[in-house]
């Protein structure tokens, strides 16, 4: 078992918060994926797991021992740096024999275990080559290989497919996904990328200004989103809100947009003032009729499988995803329908998740 378990933890650099009260239990064997803009906290976090900071206040807790204020070399856990820093004199193997020497292991053992990791990432043919001749993709996968090879209880990446190339960051994103469905060993990961992060996490976690703001799978990150910031932080084009005329009430099944009511799964809570939310393959265009909300195409972009179609409406303007087989023409004046079950309605001065 390798379970982290994060309670209210705070840290301050002078009188700036940079993670803020914050709890989390990250489950044995799972990818979670620390996500968020630039400066929220993620690689402050994940400082503080691996103990190269120590919390103002808070704990964390592996495998049910206290490591809060533990050296990094106390606790049970491989870091792997954006800019790894891998030993240039050593080699590939040097490389990866490096930490186990510094475990004092048996030679038949560092020997086996150099050899497991070489065929896991698929750089046996690298063992005897010296760092500079490598490229960047190689480099990147010895790095992985060092941290494999200790055999910890968890991984902490941060960006580690940062310096990549899209292509290249592509077929990382596959390779790590896959090393993970093999070792599952725990992992915490750090990303701004929201790709990145769908492709790899079990359990995603999307912070913003010190805060955690929600922590689930990623079809749930993407489908309830519990609050604005994360409903347009996931997804491109982001989730359209539109406003929602006079007060929500519980037990609403509908709400008016523009004068139309729009069907909504039945709302739990009440709001003086909310927004409908809904993604672009949630919309549905429909002939003009008195019912539906009205709109007018304003922009259409072609992407080969679908449209991406901009509508304007009394109730703000949103984007819709458009089968191909359907031009929509700009000008063209359409009624507008929404899946029902995917509309979301947020409190518009909380910003938080009303149904
Ligand atoms: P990025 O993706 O840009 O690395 P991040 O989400 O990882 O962002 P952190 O690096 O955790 O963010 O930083 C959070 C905030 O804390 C930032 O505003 C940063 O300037 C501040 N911060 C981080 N380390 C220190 C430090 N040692 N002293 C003062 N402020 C710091």
């Amino acid at each position: 078992m390798a379970e982290i378990l994060i309670e209210r933890l705070h840290k301050r650099f002078g009188d700036f918060v940079a993670v803020h009260d914050s709890s989390l239990r990250l489950e044995d064997g799972k990818f979670v994926v620390l996500l968020g803009p630039s400066g929220c906290g993620k690689t402050t976090t994940l400082r503080m797991l691996a103990g190269l900071e120590y919390p103002s206040s808070g704990s964390i807790t592996l495998d049910g021992q206290d490591v809060t204020y533990l050296r990094p070399r106390e606790r049970d856990i491989a870091m792997v740096f954006q800019l790894f820093a891998l030993y240039p004199h050593l080699g590939v193997r040097g490389n990866l024999e490096f930490p186990l020497r510094n475990e004092g292991l048996p030679r038949a053992e560092i020997d086996s275990r150099v050899r497991d990791v070489g065929a896991i990432l698929r750089i046996e043919h690298l063992l005897a080559s010296r760092i500079g001749s490598l490229s960047g993709g190689d480099r990147q996968r010895v790095a992985l290989g060092r941290a494999i090879v200790r055999q910890p209880k968890a991984f902490l990446m941060d960006e580690p497919l940062g310096t990549l190339d899209a292509e290249f960051r592509e077929l990382m994103c596959v390779e790590l996904r896959k090393l993970h469905d093999r070792l599952r060993t725990t992992t915490v990961f750090v990303t701004h990328d929201q790709n990145e992060a769908m492709a790899l996490a079990d359990q995603i976690v999307v912070m913003h200004e010190g805060c955690i703001l929600q922590c689930d799978d990623p079809a749930g990150i993407y489908h309830f989103p519990n609050c604005l910031f994360v409903a347009g932080f996931i997804g491109r084009p982001p989730m359209n809100t539109l406003r929602v005329e006079g007060a929500v009430q519980p037990g609403a099944e509908s709400v008016l947009l523009a004068g139309s009511a729009v069907p909504v799964p039945r709302v739990e809570a009440t709001a003086a003032t909310a927004l409908l939310g809904v993604r672009p393959e949630h919309v549905r265009l429909a002939n003009p009729s008195g019912t539906t909300l009205a709109g007018e195409v304003v922009q259409v972009e072609y992407f080969g499988s679908h449209w991406i179609a901009e509508l304007s409406t009394a109730a703000g303007s949103l984007k819709a995803m458009v089968d191909k087989a359907l031009r929509p023409r700009p000008g063209e004046r359409v009624g507008i329908e929404f899946e029902r079950a995917r509309v979301l309605l947020f409190d518009a001065s909380s910003g938080q998740r009303l149904a």
